[in-house]
C-alpha cells in the first residue's frame, strides 16, 4: 500500500492541521476530534485512490473536513412552527407540553429530585408513586405503571403475561401503527403466539370463543388508530370480550392507542376510546401513549388490575423500558391539569383542537391581509393525526399562498423550512397552505415574518 506513488502526493495529517481554516475549528471542536476527522478523511481518500479513483485537491480535502466539523457540532434539533394543520405530528414531536409541565421537567432535571426517594421516611421509593394515584383517580383503575412509550407497554405486557401462550386478535386489528410497530411483530418478540380470528372486516364473539383453548392467555383489542374500515363491518365490543374472558378465565388486554381522557365528540370529532370507559367495561389492562391526545410527554401508560401491574413491574423488561425523570415530572403535571378540570385551558393540543372556528378565521384574515396579494383565506380541514381519530378532521380556515412568477411553491416551502425559526407548511398542488389551527397565536408574528422574507420581500 505505502508503495503506491499516488499516496505520496496526499497531504500529511500535520500539514492539514496547520492549515488556517482547519486551525480555527478549535473554536468548535476539541483537537482530538479534529485529528480524528483529518485521519478519517485521509483514510477515505486512500481507499478511493487504491480503487482507481483520483485524489481531491488540497483545498477540496480542507473543505470536506471543515464541512464535517460544522455538521458534527451543529445542534440539529430545533424548534419548528407547525403550520401543517396536523395537530399530533409524529415527525414534529407529537404533543407540545404545557408551560407548567415544562417547568416541572426542567426542575426535575436541573438538580437532584425525589425521583425514587421518600422524604418523610428518608428511604428509597418507586418513581411510579408520582403518577400512579393520579392515573387511578382519573381512570378508575386499581393500579398503574408508566414506561417509555406505548409500544414498549404492549411488548412488556405480552412478554410478562403471555409468553409461550396464545393471544387472540381479530384479523382487522392485527395492524401496523407506523414507525415499525406491527402487532404480529410485537407478538413474535414477546414469544406470545398470535391467533388471528375473523376476517379483515368482520369478527364475531363466536370466532373468539372457538379459538379459546387451555393455552389461551388473553384476547387483545387494538384500536385502529390510523385507518377506518367502513361498509360491511362488524367488530366485537369490549363488553362482549370481557364477558367471554370471564367465563374462560383469560385476560382482556386493550391497546387504545391515544390516551384521550376527554369526550372528543364535543368538538365534532368521532368518539375516541377512553381509558376510563375500558376500565368500567372490565378490561384487565389498558395501554395508551402519553404524547398523543393526552397531551403530555412521551410515555406508555398501563392501567388496570393490580396483580397484573405488579407482575409487569417486576419483569426484567420493565427496567429496560423505564421512563425518565423529566417525563415523569411532565406527566404528573399534565395529569394534574385533568384533575383540576382545566385540560382545555392548559393542555396545548386540546387548546388547538378546541379553538373556535371564528377565532381561527380572525387570525387567517389577519395573516392574509398582512401577506397581501398572493395570499387568500379558504376553508379547509385540520387533522388530529398522530395515530388517533383516523376520521379526525376539524373545520378550519387556511391561508393559501400562490407565489407569483419567480418564486415557486416548492421554493417558498423550502425557504420557510430553512428559515429561523423554521416553518413547516402543507404543499398542495397549486398553493402553499398555512393552517392557523396548529400554530400557537404567540407564534403568529414570527410566522408572518418568515413567509414575507421567503416570498422575497423586504424584512420588516
Ligand atoms: C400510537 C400507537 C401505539 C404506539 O404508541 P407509542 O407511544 O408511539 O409507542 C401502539 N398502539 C396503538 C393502537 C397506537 O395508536
Amino acid at each position: 500500500m505505502r508503495g503506491n506513488p499516488k499516496f505520496r502526493q496526499l497531504p500529511g495529517v500535520d500539514e492539514l492541521l496547520c492549515d488556517e481554516r482547519i486551525a480555527v475549528l478549535h473554536d468548535r471542536l476539541a483537537r482530538e476530534f479534529i485529528v480524528t476527522l483529518v485521519r478519517n478523511r485521509l483514510a477515505d481518500i486512500r481507499n478511493l485512490v487504491s480503487t482507481g479513483g483520483t485524489s481531491p485537491s488540497f483545498e477540496e480535502i480542507v473543505d470536506a473536513i471543515v464541512t464535517e466539523a460544522h455538521d458534527a457540532t451543529n445542534v440539529s434539533l430545533q424548534p419548528v412552527i407547525n403550520a401543517t394543520g396536523v395537530i399530533l405530528h409524529t415527525n414534529l414531536g407529537r404533543s407540545p407540553l404545557s408551560a407548567e409541565a415544562l417547568q416541572a421537567a426542567e426542575l426535575a432535571s436541573r438538580g437532584y429530585c425525589t425521583l425514587e426517594f421518600d422524604l418523610a421516611r428518608g428511604r428509597r421509593d418507586s418513581r411510579q408513586t408520582h403518577v400512579e394515584r393520579m392515573l387511578c383517580l382519573l381512570t378508575g383503575a386499581e393500579a398503574a405503571l408508566v414506561v417509555n412509550n406505548n409500544a414498549s407497554a404492549v411488548l412488556l405486557a405480552l412478554s410478562a403475561l403471555a409468553r409461550r401462550k396464545e393471544v387472540i386478535v381479530s384479523r382487522g386489528q392485527a395492524v401496523e401503527i407506523g414507525g415499525g410497530f406491527r402487532i404480529p411483530d410485537v407478538m413474535r418478540e414477546s414469544r406470545a403466539r398470535m391467533v388471528e380470528i375473523g376476517t379483515t372486516n368482520r369478527s364475531y364473539i363466536a370466532d373468539y370463543e372457538q379459538a379459546i383453548n387451555p393455552r389461551t392467555a388473553a384476547v387483545l383489542r387494538v384500536h385502529a388508530s390510523n385507518f377506518r374500515i367502513s361498509g360491511f363491518t362488524h367488530l366485537v365490543s369490549l363488553e362482549e370480550m370481557v364477558e367471554l374472558s370471564r367465563q374462560h378465565d383469560i385476560m382482556v388486554l386493550d391497546d387504545i392507542g391515544s390516551g384521550c381522557l376527554i369526550d372528543t365528540t364535543e368538538f365534532g370529532l368521532d368518539p375516541e376510546p377512553r381509558p376510563q370507559d375500558s376500565i368500567s367495561a372490565g378490561a384487565d389492562l389498558i395501554f395508551f401513549s402519553g404524547d398523543k391526545l393526552l397531551g403530555g410527554p412521551q410515555a406508555g401508560i398501563i392501567v388496570g388490575r393490580s396483580d397484573l401491574i405488579n407482575k409487569l413491574a417486576r419483569h426484567p423488561l420493565a427496567r429496560a423500558m423505564r421512563i425518565d425523570k423529566a417525563s415523569i415530572a411532565a406527566l404528573s403535571v399534565t395529569l394534574i391539569h385533568y384533575l383540576k378540570g382545566e385540560p382545555l385551558q392548559k393542555i396545548p393540543v386540546l387548546r388547538l383542537i378546541s379553538a373556535p372556528l371564528e377565532e381561527i378565521e380572525r387570525r387567517a384574515d389577519r395573516w392574509a391581509k398582512f401577506l397581501g396579494e398572493p395570499a387568500r383565506v379558504i376553508a379547509g380541514h385540520s387533522v388530529v393525526g398522530g395515530g388517533s381519530l383516523p376520521g379526525g378532521i376539524i373545520p378550519t380556515r387556511v391561508v393559501a399562498v400562490r407565489p407569483a412568477g419567480r418564486v415557486g411553491i416548492d421554493k417558498l416551502a423550502r425557504g420557510l423550512r430553512q428559515h429561523e425559526p423554521a416553518v413547516v407548511a402543507r404543499v398542495e398542488k397549486d398553493a402553499l397552505v398555512l393552517d392557523p389551527r396548529s400554530v400557537f397565536p404567540e407564534q403568529d408574528d414570527a410566522l408572518l415574518k418568515a413567509v414575507r422574507e421567503s416570498l422575497g420581500r423586504q424584512p420588516l
